[in-house]
């Protein structure tokens, strides 16, 4: 079995505090003033990676930056297959906040849903895959290497650059 069931852990304090920080920058891509705020997502999921044990890259573009990491199959198997994952930091603006029932940029929990901007588009959702991957990696059971891509437009030309040496691709977006 390629990769053995561990049990489920419930999300924990340190890792929702780590991704309420995320959704709480405001990353809105179209906005030239919140560019300050790509770079600080773009940081935050740098560090991400580091938890995973990965050597992360935050890549100049002509666009956004693009953060890139690698995390090593704990074997250390050269031959162990090659897992992408791809996922965007960038959120759409908030538009009226009129139409908001809570700040757009505060992480609030009703009806045991969370919701703020980018939440399910696409922060939790990546902040997700990175959390499985830190988690196998520190039990030293990472079954893969792992290549992270995040990004935006510019992720789908490093992602065509990368798809020769990759086994499969996980894209949790919407
Ligand atoms: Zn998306």
């Amino acid at each position: 079995m390629l990769v053995e069931p561990v049990p489920s852990t419930p999300v924990n304090d340190d890792e929702i505090e780590r991704l309420y920080a995320l959704i709480r920058v405001p990353s809105v891509s179209a906005d030239p003033a919140h560019a300050d705020d790509m770079d600080r997502a773009a940081g935050m999921l740098a560090e991400e990676i580091n938890r995973a044990g990965g050597r992360p890259e935050v890549r100049a573009t002509s666009g956004h930056p693009l953060v890139v990491g690698e995390v090593p199959a704990s074997s250390a198997d050269p031959d162990a297959p090659r897992v992408m994952i791809y996922g965007h930091y960038d959120v759409q603006p908030p538009g009226d906040l009129d139409r908001w029932d809570s700040p757009p940029f505060e992480p609030t929990v009703r009806d045991g849903a969370l919701y703020a901007r980018g939440t399910s588009d696409d922060k939790g959702n990546l902040f997700m895959l990175l959390v499985a991957v830190q988690r196998q990696a520190s039990r030293r059971r990472q079954p893969l290497h792992g290549e992270e891509e995040s990004g935006g437009t510019s992720a789908v030309e490093a992602i065509a650059d990368e798809s020769e040496s990759t086994s499969a691709c996980i894209i949790f977006d919407i």
